[in-house]
Formats: structure tokens, sequence, C-alpha cells
């Protein structure tokens, strides 16, 4: 591949006792949904079982855009009547602005802005958390309207606030990895990189018992040979957004919300912050918004046709 993350396990070798014919449901199921697979190379892999619901979804991925099946839709639309979810947002005023890539548009595999679907769904995603107070807020905000959304957590914040990690996954949201220490990773070594991807990837398997299956880079800066390095090694596809409201330059609830809510269509991932509270402020006149528009909110796995994140297996073996 291109260069970069060598083929080691991060995690102390344990291998299945039935390492044999884990090898080859593995094999089977990288054949027929490689980028519906997480973590392999990682040292986790997920059991046979969940390999077969996995070849049952087919994402196509075209130019970063990903085209769900209609029954991949059908599926999603019909767990959204037992789900739901809300927003939260905003980022840090972190030095380096956050925006797409310049290369993100031309898209591929390793790439995913946005779903293709005539679906009216659309993926609520929340950076930089968790925080120790606004996330909470914003799970109960979910909660209360049964909202799935998916939640890209620092890894050294896993580590501090576990109990509230462990409630995100409990309450049915996705956990993806936002890399450890929220670097501009554009500039750093492949080694360094790789350090913060799979530090984060082992302290949410840790807490949650399954590794996040895509990654979202910190601001957006992760290049073209570093997204395609991610997901050849660690099978990890890097999810950037279609609708930034800018929420961590805190414009004020109001102006997250029409944000939102004007660039929302089916299909959209929607970036925000939870650890701004101007952002969690915006949830609720968001999430009615969404609904009163029609737009159902799902997570990251269920807009590309995955089966959920709550639902997978994953165990550790040699890598
Ligand atoms: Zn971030």
């Amino acid at each position: 591949m291109r260069g970069a993350f060598p083929r080691q396990a991060p995690f102390p070798p344990e291998m299945p006792q039935n390492a044999r014919q884990s090898a080859k449901t593995v094999s089977r199921a990288q054949r027929h949904a490689p980028r519906a697979w997480g973590q392999s190379e990682t040292g986790l892999r997920e059991t046979a079982r969940d390999a077969d619901h996995i070849l049952s979804a087919k994402p196509l991925f075209c130019h970063g855009i990903v085209s769900m099946s209609i029954s991949s839709r059908r599926t999603f639309l019909s767990t959204l009547g037992a789900a739901a979810l809300t927003l939260p947002s905003a980022a840090s005023a972190t030095t380096p602005v956050i925006a797409l890539p310049r290369d993100a548009g031309r898209g591929d595999a390793a790439t995913i802005m946005a779903v293709r679907t005539p679906s009216p769904v659309v993926a609520l995603t929340f950076d930089d958390g968790p925080h120790p107070t606004l996330t909470p807020h914003l799970l109960d905000l979910l909660r209360a309207r049964r909202l799935r959304a998916t939640f890209y957590l620092i890894g050294n914040r896993v580590v501090q606030w576990p109990d509230i990690v462990r409630r995100i996954a409990s309450e049915g949201h996705e956990i993806g990895n936002h890399s450890w220490s929220h670097p501009v990773l554009s500039k750093l070594s492949d080694a360094a990189v790789r350090d913060e991807i799979d530090r984060t990837s082992d302290a949410i398997w840790r807490v949650t018992g399954r590794p996040p299956v895509t990654f979202r880079p910190p601001y957006g800066a992760f290049t073209q040979r570093q997204r395609h390095a991610l997901l050849e090694s660690r099978k990890l596809p890097t999810v950037l957004w279609s609708v930034d409201p800018q929420d961590w330059r805190r414009p004020g609830a109001q102006a997250v919300a029409s944000r939102i809510l004007n660039g929302s269509r089916p299909g959209a991932i929607i970036l925000s912050h939870d650890i701004q509270r101007g952002t969690v402020a915006a949830m609720p006149q968001t999430l009615d918004g969404l609904a009163a528009r029609g737009l159902k909110c799902g997570t990251v796995s269920q807009m590309l046709g995955w089966p959920l994140w709550q639902d997978r297996r994953f165990r550790r073996v040699a890598g």
C-alpha cells in the first residue's frame, strides 16, 4: 500500500481458540465487503455471525459518496422507529481551521463525505468529546427523541471519562475514532499517526468492548495518501462531512441550528462538536427542525448500510 502503517497488531497477541476458522471467515468477508470491515489489521476481528451479517449489506462507493442499497435503507428506516437522535456539537477554538481536505472531492472508498440515497436520512456527528457535562446533556436530548448519533471521540478523553463513553455506547450511539490528542495529523510521521489512531481504538475497545469502525481526522487534516493507508492497514474509512455549521467558531445556537437545517439533504453527514455549549444548545431546535423537514437521523454505520455498531462483535487476535 502507500507506505505508512506497519501491519503489526498494537494489542497483545491473543489467538482465538478457533484461529483457523476465524481467519477463513475474515478472508471471505473481506473479499465481499472489505470496506465494511473494521480493525482486522489492528488485531480485532469480528465473529462469523457478524461477518455473515455484513455480507448482506454491501455499500457501493463512488467518488466519495456512498450509495445505500434498497434493502439496507429499508432496514435502516425500519430501525429508525425504535431509534432516534439529537444533535450536539461545536469544537474547541483551537488554532487550525477545520476544513475539508482539498483533494476530498475526488473521493474514493477511503473517503466518505455523504451517502447517496433518496431516503430522507442524515447522520449527525459530534466531535471532540466526551465533555463531562455537555455530552450527558446532549445524550439526554437524543434519548428524549429516540435518536441515534455518532460520536468521534478523542482518545485521551475516553480514558478520562469512561462512564460517559459507556453511556454513549449503551444508549445506541456509534463511537468513532478522532485521534488520541487531536493533532494536525497531516504534519505528523506515519508512525505518529498510527500511534494516535491505534491508542484511541484501543481505549474505546477497552471501555466499550468494541473498536471504532470509522475515523475522522482532527481539522479534516488528513492527506489522500494517509486516508488510503488507514483504510488499507486498519480497515478504517475516513468519514468527513457534507454539512459544516462552523460551530467551533461559536456563532450562537440560532446560527448553528439554521446552518445545519439549511444544509441538510438526504444522505448528509453533519459535522458538529459536543464540547461547544452553543452547539448543544442548538440541538433541540435542530433536531426538531430536521424531524419537521421529514429527515430521520441515524448513525454513520446505518447510513452506510452496515450493521449497527452496537451489534458487531470483535475479539482480539494476533496481528
Ligand atoms: Zn476535532
